[in-house]
């Protein structure tokens, strides 16, 4: 017998886009979960903490210090239920949730669809270590910046109209802006020299700021980004061009499809994604670490194509019994991610879900109850729940948790 509920320890990346030491909510996570060998050191950049079972930064059980891949291989059918083992095809977690804390941009970035990851995956597999694609959700812990999809053509069409924009237009003109234009557009940008994208970004910042129309935002991002990386940096070029630009606040979630352009900014998200590290990154990054911009422009999605279409709304979630969870399903089915807030002396029961969870506490105090056993719950406790079995949460102080799961 293997017990339903286990309480995790997890680790954190030093990726330099990061926040530095306690100003990092994901490190600050990974310190307070109690008995953790995790060591906070305030001259480090902590970006991301990853709870589930991917290879690169795995979890491990709090009380006995096992792999909690190692358990869930021994106990498939106890703690992943054999409906969701079959659905996989193995006893892996199909999805990986993470907190990040973002400090400055993350490279501009795609994750390929299943189809172009499993051949790169078969041609390079030290660099896309997967053979999946990764679709993913970000869900706002406070107020958050990011890049993501395109903006609607008209925009786009009128902002290169600026004097200094127009020689990526194609050369023979045609007949409507359409997506192929803006294809020829974003490659045309990203491939531009570093001398170019220097001039760009001089001549637009000097252009008065209604000539942006509704994006007067452009001319005061471009030092704040050539500062973060370099004025001739491509990226800035493409993510304030062609993509839309999202201010949101905390509950605010995205969805980012296979193949969708997208760079998160700044703030603390709660991400989860399908089970999968590969991603193509072309900007914000130094140019060695770029993947080929044609294999990157060739796969590009052009959805969304506006910010709304970018939002993923919460939803009431049916079995929330006192309506203290919300439910954020994005349109693809390995995942979902449950939003709880239970004030102060108030208490909420989460009903049976039908496949294992991973549930994060990001603040707040107060006792779990599940299986016959009631847990201590605080901000950076983490724990992994097998299916059907009913939560039960009591705060002293109000909680704030999250859950992902698969059903
Ligand atoms: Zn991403």
């Amino acid at each position: 017998m293997v017990e339903k509920v286990l309480q995790l320890k997890c680790n954190c990346n030093e990726y330099p886009w990061g926040k530095q030491g306690r100003k990092s909510l994901a490190a600050t996570l990974c310190e307070k979960t109690p008995g953790t060998d995790f060591k906070l050191d305030e001259n480090t950049t902590y970006a991301e903490m990853w709870m589930g079972t991917y290879p690169d930064l795995p979890s491990y059980i709090l009380a006995t210090g096992e792999d909690l891949q190692d358990v869930l291989d021994k106990h498939p059918d106890e703690l992943l239920g054999k409906r969701i083992a079959d659905k996989f095809n193995h006893t892996k977690l199909p999805y990986l949730p993470k907190v990040l804390s973002i400090a400055k941009a993350l490279p501009l970035q795609l994750h390929p669809n299943k189809d172009l990851a499993s051949k790169l995956h078969a041609k390079n597999p030290d660099q896309f270590t997967d053979p999946n694609h990764k679709p993913e959700i970000a869900l706002a812990l406070g107020d958050f910046e990011a890049f993501c999809g395109f903006k609607p053509l008209k925009d786009i069409e009128r902002l290169l109209q600026l004097e200094p924009l127009k020689h990526f237009l194609p050369q023979v003109k045609k007949p409507a802006f359409d997506d192929q234009t803006l294809k020829h557009v974003v490659c045309a940008m990203l491939k531009a020299s570093a001398e170019n994208v220097r001039k760009t970004n001089d001549v637009l910042t000097k252009l008065p700021k209604d000539a942006f129309g509704k994006d007067t935002y452009i001319p005061d991002m471009i030092p704040r980004l050539s500062e973060q990386y370099d004025e001739a940096d491509n990226g800035t070029l493409v993510a304030l061009i062609t993509m839309n630009y999202l201010q949101l606040k905390e509950g605010d979630s995205i969805y980012i499809p296979a193949d969708g352009i997208h760079a998160y900014l700044s703030g603390d998200i709660i991400e989860c994604m399908a089970r999968s590290n590969n991603v193509l990154n072309t900007g914000f990054c130094p140019r060695a670490d770029r993947d080929s911009v044609d294999t990157f422009c060739s796969v590009l999605t052009f959805t969304p194509h506006d910010a709304k279409e970018a939002i993923l709304s919460s939803q009431k979630f049916d079995r929330s019994k006192n309506g203290k969870t919300k439910l954020y399903a994005p349109p693809l089915s390995e995942f979902s991610m449950l939003a709880t807030t239970i004030g102060d002396g108030e208490s909420e029961t989460i009903g049976k879900l039908g496949g294992p969870t991973i549930m994060i506490v990001t603040e707040g105090e107060g006792t779990l109850k599940a299986d016959g056993k009631e847990y201590k719950l605080s901000a950076g406790y983490i724990f992994f729940v097998a299916p059907s079995v009913e939560l039960d949460f009591k705060a002293t102080k109000q909680i704030k948790a999250f859950t992902a799961f698969v059903e």
